[in-house]
């Protein structure tokens, strides 16, 4: 069966979705696209696609099996329950909402009309993530202590809509909310404590950069940071483990692991090392033989995935790859983050 499916907000994550189904999922019909700009419904006509002249036109046709809402994120609560309503399955673009209570609401219609709804989490389909997942998941390195996951530009701007409060702009909501779902998806344990500094170094009513702290109940510390005023780059991943450390050093996935290679006594440990800013024992290098360096491990990921899952559902023979209630958690995460960062202080919680 081909499913149709019609883009609300045809603006650039709306055109990617179009290009990229037509690319690579022949089970997806893009039919048509609303948007309030004139200018994009006359881009969708120009690519062969039905433009609605309004949403009440969309919702009466009975033809679209799902709908995609990719408008500024303070529209998506609004957008994605009338579509539920109007009898489609919705594919919700990040953040899902504005906060977890507008979230609830959705989750409310859903069950209420029985359709699927899910949001576009496509970063946990991103190759540099899937390989750290792997590590996790198999132990590679043993067990996780020190999570760090980086994303930093330096070109100082919040484009359109994203430097405003009113549509949730600014960047825990943009690129924030990508990295921690990553690692609230990968890390299997319950998050009991968030830090959240938010920064405002050019916007005047958003955060343009961000850095915020993680504590799950198995001890795991992920720090997250979104920086837009970066202008040396660190590694978009760097994660201590009890058997070894991985870095990636970007989107490209070089990177490595280095492992320990044995646990014996090996009677160097107690070395003062005499270095140029002067002795030390603790810090001092660690002989060759004693680790091994590994590739990171080989991964296979394709973001349709994220489609053929959505459909999977629709038909009953998937479980949701993102899942309402790990979306809700995240939004319950991202609300505390915010109050963390108004109130100055960590907050505890057991999410
Ligand atoms: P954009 O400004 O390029 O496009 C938004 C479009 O929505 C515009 O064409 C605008 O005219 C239209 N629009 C605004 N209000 C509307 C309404 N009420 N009804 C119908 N159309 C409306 O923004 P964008 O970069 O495409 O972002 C859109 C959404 O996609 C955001 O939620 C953003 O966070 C998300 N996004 C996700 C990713 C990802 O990797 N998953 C990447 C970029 C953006």
């Amino acid at each position: 069966m081909k499913y149709n499916l019609a883009i609300v907000g045809f603006g650039g994550m709306g055109s990617y979705h179009f290009s990229s189904i037509r690319e690579q999922l022949p089970e997806i019909n893009v039919v048509g696209v609303y948007d309030i700009r004139e200018e994009r419904r006359n881009a969708a006509k120009e690519q062969g696609l039905k433009a609605y002249d309004s949403l009440e036109e969309l919702e009466q046709d009975g033809t679209i099996d799902i709908v995609l809402v990719a408008t500024p994120n303070n529209f998506h609560k609004d957008l994605s329950i009338r579509m539920l309503r109007s009898g489609k399955n919705v594919v919700c673009e990040k953040p899902v909402t504005m906060n977890a209570a507008e979230l609830e609401e959705i989750i409310a219609v859903m069950t209420e009309t029985g359709k699927h709804f899910s949001v576009h989490q496509n970063r946990r389909w991103d190759k540099d993530f899937v390989i750290m997942k792997k590590i996790v998941d198999e132990s590679l390195l043993g067990r996780p202590y020190v999570i760090e996951s980086r994303v930093q530009g330096s070109k100082r701007v919040l484009a359109g809509w994203r430097g405003y409060k009113i549509n949730g702009g600014g960047m825990v909501l943009d690129w924030g909310i990508h990295l921690l779902d990553q690692i609230m998806w990968m890390i299997k344990a319950p998050v009991v404590e968030v830090h959240a500094d938010l920064f405002q170094l050019y916007s005047t009513e958003v955060d343009d950069n961000c850095r915020l702290l993680v504590n799950f109940e198995n001890g795991v510390s992920a720090l997250i940071e979104v920086s837009t005023n970066c202008f040396i780059n660190q590694a978009r991943w760097h994660m201590q483990c009890s058997d070894g450390t991985v870095v990636i050093n970007g989107w490209d996935c070089s990177g490595k692991m280095v492992k320990l290679a044995d646990d014996r006594d090996l009677g160097w440990t107690d070395e003062i090392v005499y270095t140029e800013a002067g002795p030390t024992r603790t810090m001092a290098p660690r002989p060759r033989e004693t680790t091994s360096e590994l590739p990171l491990p080989e991964v296979e990921t394709h973001w349709s995935d994220f489609y053929r899952n959505f459909i999977a559902v629709i038909e009953h023979r998937a479980e949701p790859a993102v899942k309402v209630s790990e979306s809700l958690r995240v939004m319950k995460v991202i609300d505390l983050l915010f109050q963390s960062a108004e109130e100055g202080h960590s907050i505890r919680c057991n999410l």
